[in-house]
């Protein structure tokens, strides 16, 4: 079965995150593409999504330009695996404040039923690398790269968490939506990647 992998062109590392999907799929022995996505059109025919991080108010105000909030709306709510880093995170997230400026009011796809607070490490130790341990990825640390990064302040009965950092949660899961703070496509490890394709391939045998 061949997949097309989505990721998300407006902003951000994009290149980085084909990479590692790239790797992903090679890691798995697969065929498959990886395609930018910025129109409405093209989320059409995605079978999973990859959200890069950046920055997030850019990010929401040219997908809103675009028109293409509800359609990501109502691809990841009939079941499209997606995976949204950092700023992706945040644009998957339904409400977001940030630590000093307070609540943001950008415009997000709002799926994931978390509260995020940006900046939330602290200008002071904005970025920093660190290993955390993430189950659902198995065995051995993953590296997780936190560049000026949220987390998540509060969460629906839905959401799981799948690893935490300084005793804040800071990647999450909800059905087949992912979200993490930090920048995976940065790890030299495709793990994250790797289960985010598992998960399209999932959902595709199932239509
Ligand atoms: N601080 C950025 C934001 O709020 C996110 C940073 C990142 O994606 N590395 O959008």
């Amino acid at each position: 079965m061949t997949l097309t992998i989505g990721v998300l062109g407006f902003q951000g590392d994009i290149e980085e995150n084909v990479a590692a999907t790239r790797q992903a799929m090679d890691e798995l022995k697969m065929t498959g593409r990886v395609q930018l996505v910025r129109y409405a059109e093209d989320m059409e025919k995605i079978d999973a999504l990859i959200l890069p991080g950046g920055e997030s108010t850019v990010q929401s105000t040219l997908a809103a330009i675009q028109r293409s909030l509800p359609v990501l709306k109502k691809r990841i709510a009939e079941g499209m695996p997606v995976l949204g880093t950092c700023a992706g995170m945040i644009m998957l997230s339904k409400r977001v404040f940030d630590r000093v400026v307070g609540e943001t009011k950008q415009k997000t796809i709002g799926n994931l039923d978390i509260v995020i607070e940006r900046n939330a490490f602290g200008r002071q130790n904005e970025s920093f690398e660190t290993d955390l341990k993430i189950d659902m990825l198995g065995k051995g640390a993953f590296k997780g790269v936190f560049i000026r990064a949220p987390a998540v302040a509060e969460m629906g009965k839905d959401v799981e968490v799948i690893a935490r950092h300084a005793g804040k949660a800071v990647a999450v899961r909800q059905k087949n939506i992912i979200g993490t703070a930090f920048h995976p496509e940065l790890a030299g490890d495709a793990r994250m990647h790797k289960q985010i394709v598992k998960m399209a391939l999932e959902q595709k045998r199932k239509r």
